[in-house]
């Protein structure tokens, strides 16, 4: 199996990793695109997540916007709020067939331990979800569900006691524990054989994203457009229309206070190729080469690296990746809330913040696909508090 995406990708892990990771490639391979698996799979995204996701045409926003027409894929209706559950499924179903009995994972803002928890006690495994203590106080909620579905959650205390602590914990414990142990990843991001089976796992948005334009508008969309943390919820929606020319694609990074600030989260804009989490990608470095800390509104965005697939996408030209500010995310996030009754994540709130930017410019008969990735009941707090300029709805 090919560990990369043209110069992208790879596994640079410690010795002690490559063996478990070898087997969960093996497993991977050999599970996962069998029939009994793949139904399997459908089955649970069907009477458990809730799919197919539906595809909606934002009337009221295309009018408003008075340009193209504007589809959204609605993520934000799965089970669990977000794309995120997709991917969980898959694998905690790919760590039931390897035998596994115990799955961990870590989180920064707590939704993917959140869809790791939930994942564990829909099949009864036992879970245990690493997370910095700073962020820990940060997301309060978030630890009180993932407690309520029965995880354990572990703080981190060490280095900044956020996310990148909370990842090197994760990768410790899956090295003491591989035996009985399945590392479950939130993105597509990490050493192969990850991106490929995040990405594998994800491709069902864009599949049936295409069924669904074809029946409403009997052709394929002029435009898809997705935020891209780690990249898995663009990845998915994307895949399935690579080889579609005409079809234009684009990526929307974290511009956060602005790229010139440094205060950002694109790793395209402001990066450079290096390692980062077992992978080689675009990441954000300083002039040392050194991992630098991202900053977004939107806490699954920052992330300071990029999925190795997307790293490739930008170098063959294929998707153009394009990054929005906190500023301009959050108009998206108004907007769609005011015209549609529809509250979106703020990380989803990126790619309506640079449709409503580009959707004006372009023709009335275009049509534009965006990725609502989760709903924004999680944001509430944070949009209260940007808007009015005061602490806490709540
Ligand atoms: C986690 C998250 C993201 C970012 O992750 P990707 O892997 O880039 O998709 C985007 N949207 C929502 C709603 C999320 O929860």
């Amino acid at each position: 199996m090919n560990k990369n995406f043209g110069n992208f990708g790879g596994q640079y892990v410690p010795e002690a990793l490559v063996k478990p990771l070898t087997e969960l490639e093996e497993a991977f391979q050999g599970y996962c695109y069998g029939e009994e698996f793949k139904n399997e799979y459908k089955k649970y995204m069907k009477e458990y997540v809730g799919r197919p996701s539906l595809l909606y045409y934002a009337e009221r926003l295309t009018k408003h916007l008075g340009g193209a027409k504007i589809y959204l894929k609605r993520e934000d209706l799965n089970h669990t709020g977000a794309h995120k559950i997709n991917n969980v499924i898959g694998q905690i179903l790919l760590a039931k067939h390897m035998g596994k009995k115990r799955v961990i994972a870590e989180t920064g803002a707590g939704q993917h331990g959140v869809a790791t928890a939930t994942g564990a006690a829909l099949f009864g495994m036992e879970c245990t979800v690493f997370m910095g203590e700073e962020d820990m106080r940060r997301q309060e909620l978030n630890v009180f569900r993932m407690r309520m579905l029965g995880a354990e959650v572990q703080g981190v205390a060490s280095g900044t006691a956020t996310l990148k602590d909370a990842v090197d914990e994760a990768f410790n414990e899956y090295v003491r524990r591989a035996g009985d142990t399945f590392y479950v990843v939130g993105s597509a991001v990490g050493p192969h054989p990850y991106p490929l089976m995040v990405r594998e796992f994800q491709k069902i948005i864009g599949e049936e994203a295409k069924v669904q334009i074809l029946e409403a508008e009997g052709r394929l969309p002029d435009y898809l457009i997705g935020c891209v943390g780690g990249g898995s919820n663009a990845i998915g929606l994307f895949y399935d229309f690579l080889k579609d020319d005409d079809v234009k694609i684009i990526g929307v990074e974290a511009a956060g206070k602005g790229i010139k600030t440094g205060l950002h989260a694109s790793a395209f804009e402001g990066g450079k190729v290096g390692v980062i989490h077992g992978m080689k990608t675009y990441m954000m470095a300083d002039d040392k080469g050194n991992i630098k800390p991202a900053y977004s509104i939107s806490a699954g965005l920052d992330y300071p690296g990029v999925g190795p697939e997307h790293a490739y996408l930008k170098d063959i030209g294929r998707v153009n990746y394009v990054s929005v500010t906190d500023d301009e995310a959050m108009e998206g996030f108004r907007l769609l809330s005011r015209t549609e009754g529809i509250i979106p994540a703020i990380e989803s709130s990126h790619a309506l913040g640079y449709a409503a930017m580009a959707a004006p410019k372009m023709k009335k008969e275009e049509i534009v696909l965006i990725n609502l990735s989760g709903r924004g009941d999680k944001d509430v707090n944070t949009a209260y508090e940007y808007f009015t300029g005061t602490s806490r709805a709540i």
